[in-house]
């Protein structure tokens, strides 16, 4: 059989790479022990039939769940039999892709049970846990709250008498809802609710409570559960996100997590040594997800960067000379710079989340450690860092992988490009774990907090903050201005973090300046509220800041023979790792032009260098896009797209998922007796 062009194309990209695509993939999952074990764990889920997913773009919600749940199963049964670790699982979990009812057994019941209960809680509820004898959820928003966590309606109310909690939900509106895995599979919930004692409202605390009979399932007398059905975009499809009311459902008072509030069998209630101390887990989630944006982007692109090398349209010139291929044939659409300058920042961005998720895992790490041995001073710092990158990532990974579609045309909007279902995934991603406008309020508090640190003990300024002291000189700092005068000046990273230090110290004192203005302000106070537009804008300038720092600090790393080997990287792949540095830091600048330019830090003539310079570097990458996506290493069961598979075959593979289309294997469809024929026969025959 003849190969087709597009196997021809895209092989023939592969001929054109200048590094070793080895070595980059070792560098982007932390070694060749990584890819090896991500590689084993893959292996065990696609081959495995319960997890084939060929029929997925025709299941409903109802059957969904089902396939969801005999997944969570397998699951769970595999991550026994292999003794895998919570990484191997979470890699499972992106083998398999779909947020399955079990997800949030291990995502966050027993990282919860673990991180904020005694010893004597963990003793009692890991081990059944970890053996899947028991399966929870996490059980924090309402049908009427979910951001604001002060205002839940659910209360545990002490009762002395039997030493139990009494777990109410006191209107309709207090239905826990939302809840991934409750609606079917869950047995137990760790659920927040607010604690009464004697009548006093102590906020907002968490409860192990069981759910369902671990004889026969049905739910406890007491407690109302279901599933709220489908959701946008058909996403989730296959998790039973429910709902649960309770009415004066009793529990244990040991059941209360007990690790930093206590309550005594006299009902005495002591608070935690600092007001933040359960905020651990919310950060190991945020953490999580930044690692799984790095996953999901870098899968869009590779999606779309395989398939725009393939496809051909228009006969045009191009400076990317692909004549060699076939000169008869039109053009490779990646070789338009206008497809490239929407494609390649994106490839930047994929390596920038990369990293990220690396370094934001290692602080969450760092921290946990610190709190085990009592050292609570970098709560403050990690939990506002997790909330502001969260915020940051999701919401432009999610617009990457729906620019990732857009950018394939019209054949990105087929189900089989598998885009359609990662967007579906990832984009409620920007509303849990915290709403991702709301949660950058939290970095804007911690940096005003920092301001007032600046101003008052300027050596006491952490790291990351450093940036504020070059705002303490007002008059100084406000004629500071960018110091590049050539273009290649763009590549030089202490100009790129200058620039981007410039902008979060201008953001933050505008900010802080504001919020004390306001307050005094009596004919026209300001609330907090008002500010929220400038807390967005400071929180993202400073994930932004971050991202641009750990890139180029770990590109940096890579070429330091000092350097773990692991981190490190070969000269050929350090020379893209720093074009991808480069256009990652000036893309982002490029995107947010007018925060650099207000204050006059950049000149117009500094605006069309960046932007000539950011041309050039997404240029020179076009022989290597295809292997810098290769060097992700996706497998084509996990991309389950006929567009990106890895051999480029796109159109033969288009077909051959459209010949699976249920409609097809009728020749004349369902509903042509009942509907079309009375309605072509209704004026009478009409002869061809
Ligand atoms: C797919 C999915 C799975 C989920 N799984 C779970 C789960 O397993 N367990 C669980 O407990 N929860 C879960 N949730 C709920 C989720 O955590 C909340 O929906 C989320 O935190 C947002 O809160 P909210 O719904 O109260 O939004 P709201 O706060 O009501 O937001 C509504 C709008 O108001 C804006 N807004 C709200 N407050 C402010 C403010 N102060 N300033 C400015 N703007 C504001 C928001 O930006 C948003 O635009 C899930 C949600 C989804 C979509």
């Amino acid at each position: 059989m003849v190969e087709s062009q597009n196997k021809r194309d895209l092989a023939h990209a592969r001929t054109k790479i200048n590094f070793d695509v080895t070595d980059m993939t070792n560098f982007l999952h932390g070694g060749e022990a990584n890819v090896e074990q991500r590689r084993y764990i893959i292996d065990l889920i696609a081959n495995d039939p319960v997890f084939n997913k060929d029929d997925w773009g025709w299941l409903n919600h109802t059957d969904a769940v089902k396939r969801g749940i005999a997944m969570s199963t397998r699951l769970a049964e595999i991550k026994m039999e292999h003794d895998l670790n919570d990484l191997d699982f979470a890699t499972m979990m992106e083998a398999i892709d779909d947020t399955l009812p079990i997800v949030l057994h291990n995502g966050a019941f027993i990282p919860v049970i673990t991180s904020q209960g005694t010893e004597e809680q963990i003793d009692k509820w890991i081990p059944p846990a970890e053996k899947f004898q028991i399966i929870g959820c996490y059980a924090q928003t309402e049908l009427g709250h979910g951001s604001n966590l002060s205002q839940l309606e659910t209360t545990a109310t002490f009762v002395k008498e039997t030493d139990e909690w009494e777990i109410n939900s006191t209107s309709f509106t207090a239905a826990k809802w939302w809840i991934g895995g409750l609606g079917a599979l869950c047995t137990h919930a760790v659920v927040q609710a607010r604690i009464f004692i004697e009548g006093k409202d102590y906020g907002a605390h968490v409860f192990v409570v069981p759910l369902r009979s671990l004889d026969d399932h049905k739910p406890f007398p007491g407690i109302e559960i279901g599933d709220i059905g489908p959701k946008a975009y058909n996403g989730f499809n296959k998790m039973d996100n429910g709902f649960a009311r309770f009415n004066k459902y009793r529990i244990p008072r040991e059941n209360m997590l007990m690790r930093f509030s206590k309550v005594s069998r006299e009902g005495v209630y002591t608070k935690p040594p600092h007001s933040k101390l359960a905020y651990g887990s919310m950060v190991l989630l945020r953490s999580v997800l930044i690692k799984q944006m790095a996953l999901y982007l870098s899968r869009a692109v590779t999606v779309s960067t395989r398939y725009l090398t393939v496809r051909r349209q228009f006969n045009n010139p191009t400076s990317r000379n692909d004549s060699d291929l076939n000169p008869g044939l039109e053009t490779q659409v990646i070789n338009y710079p206008m497809v490239q300058n929407r494609l390649f920042p994106m490839i930047a961005q994929s390596y920038a989340l990369f990293v990220a998720g690396s370094v934001m895992m290692e602080m969450y790490i760092g921290l946990m450690t610190g709190l085990s041995s009592g050292n609570i001073g970098a709560l403050a710092e990690v939990h506002a860092m997790s909330s502001a990158l969260k915020s940051y990532c999701t919401t432009f990974a999610v617009a990457g992988v729906e620019e990732s579609r857009k950018l394939m045309g019209g054949h990105g909007f087929s189900y089989f490009t598998g885009i359609a279902h990662l967007f579906a995934s990832t984009v409620p991603s920007n509303t849990y774990e915290g709403d991702n406008y709301v949660l950058t309020q939290q970095m804007a508090r911690y940096l005003l907090k920092e301001v007032k640190t600046a101003r008052t003990n300027p050596d006491q300024v952490t790291p990351y903050s450093k940036y504020l002291l070059l705002g303490l000189n007002k008059s100084a700092f406000s004629r500071s201005t960018c110091s590049v005068a050539l273009p290649e000046d763009w590549l030089n990273p202490a100009i790129q973090l200058a620039a981007f230090e410039h902008r979060c110290a201008r953001l933050a004192y505008e900010l802080a300046d504001a919020v004390e203005q306001g307050g005094f302000d009596a004919a026209n106070p300001k609330t907090w509220s008002d500010h929220n537009i400038e807390c967005y804008r400071i929180s993202h300038a400073h994930a932004q800041y971050v991202m641009v720092l750990w890139f180029t600090q770990a590109v940096r790393d890579a070429k330091n023979p000092e350097t773990d080997v692991e981190r490190r990287a070969e000269p050929a792949s350090i020379k893209v790792l720093e074009r991808l540095s480069n256009l990652h830091a000036l893309h982002t600048i490029q995107t947010n032009l007018a925060d650099f330019v207000e204050d006059g830090y950049f000149s117009p003539a500094q605006c069309q260098s960046l932007r000539a310079q950011v041309k050039s570097i997404v240029a020179s990458l076009a022989d290597d896009a295809v292997g810098l996506v290769d060097a992700f290493d996706h497998p084509d069961f996990l991309l389950n797209s006929a567009l990106g598979a890895t051999d480029g075959d796109a159109y033969q593979r288009l077909w051959d998922k459209a010949q699976s289309e249920p409609l097809n294997r009728r020749q004349v469809c369902d509903g042509y007796e009942e509907y079309i024929r009375p309605l072509l026969k209704k004026h009478g025959e009409f002869k061809l």
